[in-house]
């Protein structure tokens, strides 16, 4: 698979029309954050808010998001965050499987750029796309899964905590969770040096 570098992978994402959603979105919206970084978090697709900046998780979701990387002594510039659609989907629906399908390879691209040893996703479309179809969030949030050289978790979507509050110190919870997975990576690479 030819590596792209991440300039060009986000040209090809803004002037792409791979799915519908190219035909209603504003601005598509490529992840972003710290290319080294070994944690990489993936949400389902762009807000409206997303759509109109071009930049993923912003609006009150992304302070949610950045209250709990916060917590755990994260910033943006830490991380790497992505989505599993680019576009945003009309009415903040769920992408439909088809047009997930269609945006897979960005993601795979990202992946490949990335190499995370983390990945952790953001709401039940994302935990079902990348970790098994069934998958159930409610009940699987903040557990760890080793596939292919890379711890896999869960927790909710930062929109989904706005809607109820309280699962916001369960998130918090899987987000020390995390954190610590992170530290044994740092201390089993540092043993290996
Ligand atoms: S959602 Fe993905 S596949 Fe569809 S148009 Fe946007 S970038 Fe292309």
């Amino acid at each position: 698979m030819k590596l792209y570098t991440y300039e060009e992978l986000k040209e090809f994402v803004d002037h792409c029309t791979h799915c519908p959603l190219s035909q209603t979105r504003n601005r598509a919206v490529m992840g972003r954050g710290s290319l080294n970084s070994p944690i990489l978090f993936i949400a389902e697709g762009p807000g409206r808010n997303e759509d109109r900046d071009g930049i993923p998780f912003t609006g009150r979701s992304g302070e949610v998001f950045d209250r709990l990387l916060t917590g755990i002594g994260m910033k943006r510039e830490d991380i790497y965050i992505t989505n599993i659609v680019k576009c945003h989907p009309p009415g903040n629906r769920d992408p439909f499987p088809a047009e997930q399908e269609a945006c897979m390879p960005y993601l795979k691209y990202e992946t490949l750029l990335l190499r995370p040893k983390i990945i952790v996703c953001l709401g039940r479309i994302a935990a079902q796309r990348i970790i098994r179809p069934d998958y159930r969030i409610m009940r699987e949030h903040g557990t760890f899964l080793f596939r292919k050289n890379v711890w896999l978790t869960s927790c909710y979507h930062p929109s989904a905590i706005l809607r109820d509050p309280s699962k916001f110190s369960e998130t918090q919870n899987d987000f020390h969770t995390i954190y610590h997975k992170l530290q044994e990576y740092s201390v089993a690479e540092d043993c290996t040096e």
